[in-house]
């Protein structure tokens, strides 16, 4: 169903150089802020990352939160709505909504703690794609801390079948894989393949993801944002922040950034998205017409099921090895 390209010879002549080196945690040197609009309300909001301590993860907080709690934590049992973007919620009624994007920067960049203040109740969409979130940790600067970087070792096969869509997670040696299909019936978005492999050990030259991938934009069709602003939604959605199809034309000025740019930008997504596993898995993901909600029940089956993962340290490839004796046994 996939194109498959293979990990190229110099990923795996990586992986030697890789075996028994420390992979550390990683944070921002320093804080750095943004602001914009929010896509779906439309509202002015202001965000900071912020440095965090070793093991805080990703974590969001509303500073408007007033005597409420602000703290979201970015993670897929905090998920309360995938229905337009990803939306992650506590138990006081706040949430942060839009969080994908950044939080596949955050994965694609190797960042594992962060918080994110935030004012309003959605990530500043920006131009629609990742990059200016990239730049945002690249201005920052990364730091490594002194604990070794966790990951989530895929061990057991998940899937999630919705009629003709499927998001599964397979296991896989050592890298963090996404291979995404998508097939509209659209003329000039058709049938689109994306293949790409995330090394766990990149930090700030995080390669592929960020020239391959970080810059391709949210997209959608004219009839549909007509439909939702009707709605009140998508208020903030512009050719600013959006590829805005129409039959077979693309009504942004400047064109696309990748032919293909739309399947990239589901693999952007399913990245964001899946790294509200807490850590980075080690697996392989392949989406097929996938969207939010069915990466977000693709997590929920895996933890769902303790014999389907384990944690490994990415400085110790004895732990890795216990993680392939296990899947030896459970096969
Ligand atoms: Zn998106």
């Amino acid at each position: 169903m996939f194109d498959v390209t293979h990990a190229p010879e110099a990923l795996a002549a990586d992986r030697q150089t890789r075996r028994g080196v420390a992979f550390k945690q990683k944070t921002l040197k320093s804080a750095i802020g943004c602001s914009g609009v929010g896509l779906h309300t439309g509202k002015k909001i202001s965000m900071t990352l912020k440095p965090a301590p070793i093991g805080t993860g990703i974590v969001f907080n509303r500073t408007d939160a007033g005597t409420k709690t602000g703290r979201i934590p970015a993670r897929f049992d905090a998920v309360v709505d995938t229905r337009l973007c990803t939306c992650v919620g506590n138990a006081d009624g706040l949430s942060v909504g839009t969080i994908e994007h950044l939080m596949s920067a955050i994965a694609g960049m190797g960042i594992d703690n962060l918080i994110v203040d935030i004012d309003g109740p959605e990530v500043p969409v920006m131009d629609g794609s990742a990059a200016p979130f990239v730049f945002l940790i690249e201005c920052a600067g990364v730091a490594e801390q002194d604990a070794p970087r966790r990951a989530v070792k895929v061990l057991k096969s998940v899937s999630v079948i919705d009629g003709g869509i499927l998001a599964r997670l397979d296991p896989a040696d050592d890298d963090f894989t996404i291979a995404f299909e998508i097939d509209f019936a659209n003329p000039l978005i058709g049938r689109q393949t994306f293949e790409m492999t995330l090394p766990l050990c990149d930090g700030p030259d995080a390669g592929a993801y960020r020239t391959d991938v970080a810059s391709a934009r949210t997209f959608g069709f004219l009839e549909d944002v007509e439909r939702l602003n009707k709605m009140g939604l998508a208020l903030g959605g512009s050719l600013d922040n959006a590829v805005v199809i129409s039959g077979n034309k693309v009504l942004n000025e400047e064109g696309l950034r990748f032919e293909d740019e739309c399947v990239r930008h589901k693999a952007l997504d399913a990245l964001g998205d899946l790294y509200l596993a807490g850590a980075p898995l080690i697996g392989r993901f392949s989406g097929s017409k996938s969207g939010h909600a069915h990466s977000n029940q693709l997590l929920r089956a895996l933890f769902a099921d303790a014999d389907a993962w384990t944690f490994v340290e990415l400085d110790d490839h004895h732990a890795l090895h216990q993680a392939e004796w296990r899947r030896a046994a459970n096969a």
